[in-house]
């Protein structure tokens, strides 16, 4: 077994800050009193008082009225604070460390979560909830794989961060697996994916979209500080909401799925100035072919991309599975039968048709088969550590081409820098 530990920021509001640095300065207040008692029972002579005599003082100060505050503070950071001064009162006491030290403001131990009982990861919607505190956004950066340990709230120049430990299995994703799907994310589609499918937008969203501007307009229309335009603002965010959770809702039933078909799924590696972006609301233009396309379905699709490869990580990791990240330049323009990379292969935005070759294929469909190509040769030289070795003793053809279609010749026009 593992351990492996994720540091994600809470992305808190002002009150719930408030709250935090309360539930920091118990922490604080209970190291303070409980060093102030085993001095004081020292000086009248007594043995020093273990964790769990410490812990029966806890109890007592949560029930004396006047610091009967502390009950509002979890217990459990509150009883790893007494088991983090035991433990430092056992090195004193074995000369390797100096005697405990009263704390001071902005010295506060991080707030411990020993048990994973105790809160909740829900990745699908990227918070954490702990008690007296509810859920709480995080910023997950990444896909947390394997079984929770423990949690711990720390604060650092002002900001608010969780720490989490996790236990992962020995398990890596099997030598003789291969990417068996690849996934061409478009625009005109949500994605295309190797298997011929190809996946729209929820029409609901597109719906909704337009209900969405109506709502932007109304907004505008109404004049600034006035009743009619709060209530339209409001009327704005719910919207919003509603939004968001019916595609948090498609995109886990796409994903959930997908993953249950295919253990190792090839993906085409997301611009990282186009995720960020799409963290921030914002979107900006990744090429030509988003520009012709954009409008309605971009801001779905922006935020979607991210959280959609996002979802599959965890989701095939969990499976013993992975995603496979593929650089997407030339994906687009590569004949997936011959390899030939050409401007002209693609007739129009639908329309694959090879010069070389012949070949016709629905444009995306073409893509998601490159990719799926270009997948199997990064899966297939990944580090022995990995246990890759039975994929490297078979050279694939899909290797050689896809190593054909990621590489221009020299006979065919270098790709505009918006080309993908
Ligand atoms: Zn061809």
């Amino acid at each position: 077994m593992l351990i492996k530990a994720y540091r994600f920021q809470l992305r808190t509001r002002s009150g719930v800050e408030r709250l935090l640095r309360r539930f920091a300065g118990s922490l604080r207040w209970v190291w303070n009193a409980a060093i102030a008692e085993q001095r004081r029972r020292r000086e009248a002579g007594e043995k020093f008082s273990p964790y769990a005599a410490m812990c029966r003082w806890l109890t007592e100060w949560r029930h004396a009225p006047e610091t009967a505050w502390l009950a509002q503070t979890p217990i459990h950071p509150l009883q790893q604070t007494l088991r983090r001064l035991d433990a430092a009162y056992r090195r004193f006491f074995a000369g390797v460390g100096g005697h405990p030290r009263f704390k001071r403001r902005g010295q506060e131990p991080g707030l411990r979560f020993p048990d994973p009982k105790q809160f909740e990861l829900d990745q699908g919607s990227a918070r954490v909830k702990f008690p007296k505190l509810g859920w709480q956004r995080l910023r997950l950066s990444q896909a947390v794989v394997g079984e929770l340990r423990n949690a711990t709230v720390t604060c650092e120049r002002g900001r608010w961060f969780v720490s989490l430990q996790l236990e992962q299995p020995d398990v890596l994703p099997s030598a003789d697996l291969m990417p068996t799907l690849g996934i061409d994310l478009g625009v005109a589609l949500f994605a295309a994916l190797s298997d011929g499918r190809t996946l729209q937008p929820l029409d609901a969203l597109k719906q909704q979209q337009r209900r969405l501007r109506h709502a932007q307009r109304a907004v505008s229309r109404k004049q600034k500080g006035s009743r009619n335009r709060r209530k339209a603002v409001n009327r704005l965010g719910r919207l919003h909401a509603r939004i968001a959770a019916q595609r948090s809702d498609w995109l886990h039933k796409l994903s959930t799925e997908l993953a249950d078909q295919h253990p190792v799924i090839a993906i085409e590696e997301l611009k990282v100035a186009a995720l960020s972006a799409s963290a921030a609301g914002t979107s900006e233009a990744p090429g030509n072919r988003v520009r012709q396309k954009a409008g309605l379905n971009r801001a779905i699709f922006d935020q979607g991309w991210a959280e959609f490869r996002r979802q599959l990580e965890y989701k095939t990791a969990a499976r013993a599975g992975a995603v496979v990240a593929v650089n997407p330049a030339y994906t687009s323009q590569a004949c997936s039968q011959c390899g030939s990379v050409d401007r002209g292969n693609r007739r129009t935005q639908a329309l694959f048709a090879c010069l070389a070759c012949g070949h016709t294929e629905n444009a995306d469909a073409n893509a998601a088969h490159n990719i799926l190509a270009a997948g199997r040769a990064v899966w297939a030289a990944r580090p022995a550590a990995c246990g890759a070795e039975v994929s490297r003793a078979r050279p694939a053809r899909a290797q050689r081409a896809a190593a054909m279609k990621q590489e221009p010749t020299e006979a065919t026009p270098a790709a505009p820098a918006g080309a993908r």
